[in-house]
């Protein structure tokens, strides 16, 4: 397997992100190994973090088998949990901080309000035909990131501050056991040119609502984590899979307040089953493992003529 040069002659930063959920599974494996490809290609520096925030989902066992079957799959990186290096450490459950202060960055800033709303609420309104939410793609998946329904707007009263918290939003220390979400922006258009699917254009209030930067149960959202440790670790180039473009809109508008440059983005398309689904858990069949167990090496997994999502 080539290997990438210890030292990188470019400035080229990438990361590998894997969530540890579940075992990857072959559409990881094409995603992972076009991050591995572009950091080398470039002459560049691969970053590991291991996506492990979510403390009910997450399992050390699954984070173990990512990294034992990426390497397996011949991807190489040079800073990681296992490897160290100057923007330690590399477990999104070990840099709380980090992201705390992003939070109080936003709050400051005016753009984030504590919202109330239960599940059931939200389902609710998303039922309610009157309602402005529109229902994604997704069908009203509340899992999915780039599918979740537009945010009715309920709490929105509460920015810059509320009565129910202990003197003034701007002075709030920690988000105590709330959500809070950002405002977007309604009616903005977000564009952005990815390096593999070329111009993409969302806007702001249609396309997605106010969405979640901190979970009530303490948990930092995908988005806010992201864009913090990209930052933190200089990403150059982020690499991941189409289900995040959305994402990759709600992330120009983060990056906009925090004061971050937004990388370059590759989005790769996605793996799908016969039935045009996208990989999931579910299909265990086409974990990496079970691939391997099976006999397969990594080059039948990377050229096998698999179906995509257009
Ligand atoms: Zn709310």
């Amino acid at each position: 397997m080539a290997s990438t040069p210890p030292s990188p002659a470019t400035g080229y930063r990438g990361r590998l992100a894997p969530s540890p959920t579940g075992y990857l599974h072959v559409g990881h494996a094409r995603t992972f190994r076009t991050a591995f490809q572009r950091a080398r290609d470039a002459g560049g520096t691969l970053v590991m973090r291991m996506e492990d925030l979510d403390p009910d989902r997450c399992r050390a066992e699954y984070a173990n088998a990512a990294i034992e079957d990426l390497k397996w799959l011949g991807v190489r990186w040079q800073e990681g949990p296992d490897k160290g290096g100057p923007f330690a450490p590399y477990l999104q459950s070990k840099r709380h901080s980090i992201y705390l202060a992003v939070w109080r960055k936003l709050l400051r800033r005016g753009v984030l309000f504590p919202c109330r709303c239960s599940r059931k609420d939200l389902e609710t309104a998303v039922a309610a035909p009157h309602e402005r939410a529109r229902v994604g793609t997704g069908g009203g998946k509340f899992d999915s990131l780039d599918d979740e329904p537009l945010y009715p707007g309920t709490c929105r009263r509460f920015m810059g501050g509320t009565p129910q918290l202990p003197g003034p939003t701007s002075d709030l220390e920690s988000p105590g056991r709330t959500n809070w979400r950002f405002r977007v922006p309604d009616g903005e258009v977000i564009e952005f040119v990815d390096q593999n699917l070329g111009p993409q254009r969302f806007v702001a209030g249609m396309d997605f609502g106010d969405f979640v930067v901190w979970r009530r149960d303490g948990v930092p959202s995908y988005q806010l984590a992201c864009v913090a440790d990209d930052a933190a670790m200089r990403i150059t180039e982020v690499v991941r899979g189409a289900d995040l473009l959305k994402s990759t809109a709600r992330q120009i508008l983060l990056n906009r307040f925090l004061g971050f440059s937004n990388p370059l983005w590759y989005h790769c398309r996605l793996v799908v089953d016969h039935n045009g689904r996208r990989l999931a858990k579910r299909h265990d069949s086409l974990s990496l493992r079970a691939l391997r167990q099976r006999g397969l090496t990594p080059m039948n997994i990377l050229s096998a003529d698999l179906p995509v999502e257009i």
